[in-house]
């Protein structure tokens, strides 16, 4: 499956802009009370406090007359989307003709490249949907769904769809709409089942929108029999556990794991942790508290990724018996931080990447230095060559715990393993660095130099890189921070420059 990705020039964008930004204007008396999101003066919550109380409200549900709420999904609601609905539903609202041709100019004349393998492949036009990322693109898709909307009001006010009350002289409520989730409620039994799907594939045939069964779930009133019961957490009104907020937890992981930490820099990683990772649990947080569990694991799953971008599976060590189930350059065997892949000082043939530790030697039992010393420092190859290799006499490859001697697993040793990793960020002057409004790069910057782990030679030379310590600007026998940002002439030079001479006192 491919995911589109908009690429809107300046020009499409400020005119669509201008369009939405008018369309937003009268979109309160275009759309129903049931859609909030993208209508000014409405907010999602409203909506997800209701679906709450209605839930609450169905599990204490006594009576004859059962009670059901559906979430629907769509399927890529936004790429699904017709265009002759689109203009057809534009008409509907009375948008004048000339600005309805310019808004379907804008999403007609779009083009598409698959990126096949790293390369582009030759353009082609869609024939349906709506850009993500084109200003529009929301208020066309709400004003397309307010048609399902009155689909179901028809069938309501011909006393097909009875909906659910609250309480006894209560308001009935038939669905609320979260964008493309699709919230529907009405008496649990086969002929209202039949009236709603009846609905909906008059929807969808008009608007080629598709639901995604698998995606779709049912919950039940209290005071049915026999019934499956399929509980969406959002929905949960009872006492809320850390289990259900697995959920957000697995977003976050996954999020993490679409992106390859060791390819970012340090603040582009923390950057991303704190838009993307963080945006995910803050829209659940609006009308839920979560538990102090969930908090500290979606912490510990940022400062891993922060930190090292390593899974957690990296502090398993390989222990080598016959070598076959052991991975060369992926496995943690030869080294106690990172497998040796990390190492590599040149990019190396893929074929050899997946090979195993037994595959690197030779019939005489030895290793075979040529397949990988030219791809690994000398320091590597000094340690490699400390293991004996691997030999079917020594039995299977076994694991163990890289962070403890006896290599068991215990939960001091992985503390320990990890606070080495998360810094003690409670000092003033750490807090003085994280608090300043400024570019992250700046900010990694000031934090690297008090954490004396910038990257200046003497701390490539305590970290064995073969290299002089010496400073290339001026040749002092030792460039460490002070000497790189204060001390070395040149910098000096410059400092002097910057800095008024009532505030030398104290800085030299
Ligand atoms: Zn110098």
């Amino acid at each position: 499956m491919y995911r589109p990705i908009s690429l809107c020039n300046v020009a499409y964008k400020t005119i669509t802009k201008v369009i939405a930004n008018r369309l937003q204007f009268i979109l309160p008396h275009l759309v129903g009370p049931h859609q909030i999101s993208f209508v000014p003066g409405r907010h999602i919550t409203e909506n997800i406090v209701i679906a709450q109380e209605v839930v609450h409200s169905m599990r204490r549900k006594t009576g004859s007359t059962g009670f059901l709420a559906i979430k629907v999904d769509l399927e890529n609601a936004y790429d699904r989307l017709s265009w002759e609905f689109i203009s057809d539903i534009l008409r509907e609202a009375r948008i004048p003709s000339d600005l309805i041709q310019v808004i379907m100019a804008c999403i007609t004349s779009a083009t598409m490249r698959v990126f096949w393998n790293g390369e582009a492949t030759e353009e082609f036009s869609p024939s349906r949907g709506i850009r993500q990322g084109c200003p529009l693109s929301p208020y066309l898709f709400i004003l397309c769904i307010e048609r399902l909307s009155h689909g179901i009001h028809n069938v309501i006010t011909a006393r097909k769809w009875h909906p659910i009350m609250l309480s006894r002289n209560g308001i009935p409520l038939s669905h609320l709409f979260f964008t493309d989730d699709l919230l529907l409620f009405t008496e649990a039994n086969v002929e209202q089942a039949k009236v709603i799907s009846a609905v909906l594939a008059d929807f969808c045939d008009c608007s080629d929108a598709k639901i995604n069964a698998n995606k779709t779930m049912l919950y039940f009133s209290k005071n049915m029999r026999d019934t499956d019961i399929t509980e969406f957490w959002v929905f949960s009104a009872s006492r809320v556990s850390s289990s259900m907020f697995q959920n957000i937890v697995d977003k976050v992981e996954k999020r993490l794991s679409g992106w390859n930490a060791s390819h970012l820099s340090l603040a582009g990683r923390i950057t991303l942790a704190q838009s993307v990772l963080q945006a995910i649990p803050i829209y659940v947080m609006q009308t839920v508290s979560l538990p102090n569990g969930v908090r500290e694991r979606i912490d510990r799953a940022c400062m891993r990724f922060i930190w090292s971008g390593s899974s957690p599976q990296q502090k398993l060590s390989m222990s080598l018996g016959d070598g076959k189930s052991v991975s060369f350059w992926r496995d943690l065997w030869a080294t106690n931080n990172a497998p040796l892949i990390t190492y590599a000082t040149t990019t190396f043939p893929m074929d050899i990447l997946d090979c195993k530790v037994a595959d690197f030697v030779n019939v005489n039992g030895s290793w075979c230095w040529s397949r990988f010393e030219h791809y690994l420092p000398s320091n590597i190859i000094l340690k490699i060559a400390a293991f004996h290799p691997p030999s079917y006499a020594k039995g299977m490859d076994a694991i163990f715990w890289a962070h403890s001697k006896h290599g068991q697993f215990t939960t001091s040793s992985a503390y320990l393993a990890l606070s080495d990793q998360i810094p003690a960020a409670v000092d003033r002057d750490w807090r003085m660095i994280w608090s300043w409004q400024g570019p992250q790069s700046v900010r990694i910057f000031l934090w690297q130099t008090f954490h004396a782990s910038l990257k200046t030679k003497a701390e490539l030379v305590r970290r064995h890189l073969p290299i002089s310590s010496r400073c290339d600007r001026c040749g002092a026998v030792c460039e460490d921070v002070i000497h790189a940002l204060r001390d070395c002439p040149l910098v000096k030079q410059f400092l002097l420059n910057i800095i008024p001479i009532s505030k030398r006192h104290g800085f030299f």
